[in-house]
């Protein structure tokens, strides 16, 4: 006979901690629930107690300060999309809660939701991943927090223990006259999940040659994968086209790309040569523009 499920609104983050340590494995948090709900129905999980974090206060909140934008974990993509602070200070990120699935998912799907779930063919994580950005999570024994790089693990796995609560995460503004973009390239409809989606930072110097680039590439591998090594290869080089061809074909070398109905792996490693290229002249493009900061 399978348990009764059991629904849980705790109102701090506190109780909510508690009781995810109370039931281990058996609990869920639900948060826009737009994955957890398709989870349940093709029986991919089957807790006993589901935690609805809803109503935890604070955690819904977007702040911008000079230096950093702190997004709760119960921010809708939406609300990024959206936000006029957000998108002054670091348009990249608005733009890329901006192209997830539709306006319905986005209205619901939240940022603690992107990152607990660890979907290997996500939108917002390369961009967090490019721009250093820091998960805050707390569990029975206090908060901590966990460096992005250091926190997708694997397909649906991430850092955070089964008794931790993503709280929310911490995204730097870089320095002015930094541009980003996030390429995001579909094979199938517009609203549907990237076939790889790529992350381009970029900071040229005076004399034009490139002072600072970091490059992520999404749902081409289990986790989004960045390079620093290569990245630091094109620190003051000229970004030419025998370069941007070099750093590309560079990351679809070192990815090990995996194969689904969005595109096979071969596939996935050619658009991988194109969209570095592409994401990096981009930003540069808009670094030109003068649409600083990132
Ligand atoms: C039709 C459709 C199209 C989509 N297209 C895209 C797309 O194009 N690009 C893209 O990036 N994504 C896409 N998505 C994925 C969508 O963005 C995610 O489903 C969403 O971000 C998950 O957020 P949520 O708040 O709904 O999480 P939920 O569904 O509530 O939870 C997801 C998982 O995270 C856990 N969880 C949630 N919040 C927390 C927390 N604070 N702490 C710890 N664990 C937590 C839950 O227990 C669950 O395991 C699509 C989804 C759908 C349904």
């Amino acid at each position: 006979m399978t348990e009764p499920l059991a629904l849980y609104h705790p109102t701090s983050v506190e109780a909510a901690v508690a009781l995810l340590d109370e039931f281990g494995d058996d609990a869920k948090v639900v948060a826009g629930a737009t994955a957890l709900t398709i989870m349940l129905r093709q029986r991919l999980i089957a807790p006993t107690a589901l935690i609805s974090i809803g109503r935890l206060p604070g955690l819904d909140r977007i702040e911008v300060r000079d230096d950093v934008i702190e997004l709760g974990a119960l921010v809708k993509h939406r609300q990024v999309e959206l936000d006029e602070r957000v998108r002054a200070a670091l348009p990249v990120l608005a733009e890329a809660f901006g192209v997830v699935a539709n306006v319905r998912v986005r209205n619901a799907a939240t940022v603690g939701g992107v990152l607990a779930e660890s979907d290997y063919a996500s939108d917002p994580p390369a961009v967090f991943l490019a721009l250093d950005a820091e998960v805050d999570v707390q569990g029975p024994s206090g908060r901590r927090s966990i460096p992005i790089a250091e926190f997708f693990l694997a397909f649906y796995e991430t850092a955070i223990e089964p008794n931790e609560l993503v709280t929310g995460i911490r995204v730097p503004i870089p320095p002015a006259g930094t541009a980003a973009v996030y390429e995001k390239f579909v094979t199938r409809s517009s609203e549907d999940r990237p076939c790889i989606g790529v992350a381009a930072v970029v900071r040229l110097a005076d004399d034009g040659t490139i002072a600072d680039l970091r490059v992520s590439v999404g749902a081409a591998a289990e986790t989004p994968q960045r390079f620093t090594d290569l990245e630091g290869e094109a620190i003051g080089q000229t970004p030419d086209d025998a370069l941007l061809r070099r750093i590309a074909d560079g990351y679809a070398e070192r990815i090990e790309t995996l194969d689904d109905m969005r595109g096979s792996a071969w596939y996935r490693t050619e658009m991988v040569k194109v969209w570095v290229r592409r994401a990096i002249e981009g930003a540069i493009a808009r670094g030109r523009a003068g649409a600083t900061p990132a």
